[in-house]
């Protein structure tokens, strides 16, 4: 159980975390680098939960040291709100709804947020210019429908400027319904009034959408701060981020999911954490995401589970993550066959693990009796080895079943495919491609050879078209097959060509082994 530190006000910088027992002195002078590039708050409701900084509640909002390293695919905008806010205080990145941030401080600062490079105690309120500018863009805009305010938290505003914002807001004829983002009925719950709760529920039908990461933030004081909410008539959603070291097993996704319905929250997304600067120890693959939350399925009730969601990066919005699907487990499509049937793509399962076949070869010696020779690599460990059956021995051979995916993106380990049926998203690795993954180009059709739910191979179409970026140049009457010169392609791969190909020149190239086709056509 936390010890709780017992304090009575915000704490907001390293020499008051070290005074409430939260950080070693001796990291005070660290911990005051980091709280000076990201804003640092914990109020009272939650320091009472912490035991230490690194127990789940202390590890969401207590400093370290590592948020001053960035590693590769983090970035300070991850999810584009910049590129997508066409003034100040909105980011539009659906057609029918939009962003409002009316104030970048919250009442909180967690350490993994991906806007934490916008937010803070100082963060902008927007004025009365501003937003009379922000409503007269929204006039113009019939097809908005939805305003989302969120910041920032914007139920740090007073009743009064909340008020004012949800009354203007509900006068523009075409909006239809408000949410509002919020993580106040979990940090600050007292600031639930009722006068907050008449300003929210005043105007046009409003959602509230709660952060909460792990069962013990949803205390008494949040749920009743949850209750004065529901009896003003505004339904309450959770939202929550995968983090690890946080949530990230069954059992605390389950107590999480479990404590917001007895709330009565409804677990609304579970997001995939968005790769912020300094937030790397927080990151859970998704591949451990789909499993956690499939082995919810059947666990919880139907309305606890949330939907499990990544944001594309380049703010081309969220897409729920596919969950393997739940015969996925049970099914098993194998068969027996003779070892001299084995071929190049088949799926064997052999001493206990399951083995991609990648080249096989008969081998007829002068003496003894003929046998296979196979070269297969292990679908867990990615690791190659070659293996001799007689060519009557058996083997179990796993079937698969192909689908088809559109490439969405890669964050180096995993593909990201979209699966073209469903529009759900599916990760996989990337060394399930070799060499061929230099061929990858953007919404790419791609087919998938799945075991059992599980990818175990992705098929590229047979060609793709490239630009020669450098080749020699064309020789006057040089045109023979014979004399094809090197040519480096637009992926960086080598190849050779026909003399009369020139640099700039886009071409057909097969992707499985980057052999030269014909010039692309026009
Ligand atoms: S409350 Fe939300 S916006 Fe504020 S720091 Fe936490 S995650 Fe970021």
């Amino acid at each position: 159980m936390p010890d709780g530190t017992g304090v009575a006000r915000t704490l907001r910088t390293a020499r008051e975390l070290v005074g409430a027992g939260l950080i070693a002195a001796g990291r005070e002078a660290a911990i005051g680098k980091v709280a000076e590039k990201y804003a640092v708050a914990i109020p009272p409701a939650l320091a009472a939960l912490i035991g230490d900084a690194e127990d789940p509640i202390g590890r969401q909002f207590v400093p370290d040291e590592a948020e001053l390293t960035t590693v590769a695919g983090e970035s300070a905008d991850p999810i584009a709100d910049e590129a997508l806010s066409p003034i100040k205080g909105i980011v539009h990145r659906y057609p029918d709804r939009v962003l409002l941030k009316p104030i970048l401080a919250c009442p909180v600062y967690c350490r993994f947020c991906f806007r934490r490079e916008q937010v803070g105690p100082d963060g902008g309120v927007l004025g009365t210019h501003d937003l009379a500018h922000l409503y007269a863009w929204l006039k113009a805009r019939p097809a908005i429908r939805e305003v989302i305010l969120t910041g920032g938290d914007p139920l740090l505003l007073s009743p009064r400027r909340l008020g004012a914002i949800v009354s203007e807001l509900s006068q523009i004829p075409h909006i239809e319904t408000l949410r509002v983002h919020t993580r106040v009925p979990i940090a600050t719950p007292e600031r639930i009034t009722k006068a907050l709760t008449s300003a929210l529920s005043a105007g046009l039908p409003m959602w509230v959408v709660t952060h909460a990461n792990h069962a013990r933030e949803i205390t008494e004081a949040a749920r009743a701060a949850v209750g004065r909410m529901l009896a003003s008539g505004i339904p309450v959603l959770g939202q929550s981020v995968l983090l690890a070291g946080v949530n990230d097993s069954e059992e605390a996704l389950e107590a999480l999911f479990r404590a917001m319905i007895v709330a009565r929250i409804k677990p609304y997304y579970l997001h995939q954490l968005d790769r912020a600067p300094g937030t790397a120890r927080f990151h859970v693959p998704i591949a451990r995401g789909r499993a956690l939350l499939a082995g919810l399925r059947g666990r919880i009730p139907g309305h606890a589970l949330p939907t499990y969601i990544v944001e594309r990066p380049g703010g081309q919005g969220k897409v729920p993550i596919a969950l393997p699907p739940p015969w996925a487990a049970a099914r098993s499509p194998r068969m027996k066959q003779q070892a001299n049937q084995i071929r190049a793509g088949q799926v064997i399962e052999h001493e206990g693990r399951r083995w991609s076949v990648l080249k096989q070869q008969i081998i007829t010696p002068g003496k003894g009796g003929a046998f296979i020779q196979v070269e297969m690599r292990d679908l867990k460990s990615g690791n190659k080895t070659n293996e001799r059956w007689r060519t009557a021995d058996t083997v179990e051979r796993l079937l698969t079943d192909e689908k088809e995916f559109t490439y969405s993106y890669s964050d180096g380990a995993n593909l990201v495919l979209m699966d073209n049926d469903t529009f759900e998203q599916t990760m996989v690795p990337v060394a399930l491609l070799g060499d061929a993954a230099a061929f990858l180009q953007d919404n790419m059709h791609v087919t998938v050879d799945l075991v059992e739910g599980e990818p175990v191979a992705v098929h590229l179409p047979q060609t793709a078209v490239l630009e020669v970026v450098e080749a020699d140049p064309v020789v006057r009457g040089q045109t023979a097959a014979s004399s094809y010169k090197p040519a480096r392609l637009s992926n960086g791969v080598k190849t050779m060509v026909p003399p009369f190909v020139e640099t700039g020149e886009k071409i057909v190239v097969r992707t499985e082994d980057a052999t030269y086709v014909e010039r692309a056509k026009a």
